[in-house]
């Protein structure tokens, strides 16, 4: 039976982390040059994690902390991409496809469009799909609030999924 409200699934996904000194500051999946880093039990990677928050929000499947517990001491200085995928692996288990992601990351410092390319690349690589259905965006706060007092980087991302296959249990 057709079911067309399977069909599409949209999630969201929001993050932040604490920018300091002495931690290497990477975005979605990149090395960015800085001063600064992000904190975190893993690499601190907001932008992958927002992502993997939208794909598995959009899959129904909770959010990142509940699939990759921060008490876990295997996930320590995890590479997020690593745990990108996994949710993908997840995802596609119950039969989604991505469709397209898009995503802001909100830091008043460094500036990002150099490396544009290369997070599309790399989020595109982490979830299976073509790099021109991955949209990277790249905002300051105009100096407002914590990210615009360079205390933290944001990141938003919206993920669309398509039903590839049956779900197992249809
Ligand atoms: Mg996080």
């Amino acid at each position: 039976m057709h079911e067309p409200a399977w069909e599409y699934r949209v999630g969201l996904g929001d993050d932040v982390h604490a920018l300091v000194p002495g931690r290497r500051l990477r975005l979605g999946g990149v090395d960015i040059d800085h001063a600064q880093g992000l904190l975190g039990h893993s690499d601190a990677d907001v932008l992958l994690h927002a992502i993997t928050d939208a794909l598995l929000g959009a899959a129904g499947l909770g959010d990142i902390g509940g699939v990759f517990p921060d008490s876990d001491p295997r996930h320590a200085g995890a590479d997020s991409r690593v745990l990108l995928a996994r949710a993908m692996q997840d995802v596609r288990a119950l039969g989604w496809e991505p469709v397209n992601v898009d995503c802001t990351v909100h830091a008043q410092v460094p500036r990002l469009a150099p490396y544009r390319a290369a997070m599309q690349q790399r989020i595109a690589e982490a979830m299976g799909m073509r790099p021109e259905f991955v949209n990277v965006k790249a905002k300051t706060a105009e100096r407002l609030g914590f990210v615009g007092r360079q205390e933290g980087i944001a990141a938003s991302a919206i993920c669309l999924l398509r039903r590839a296959s049956r779900p197992p249990d249809a």
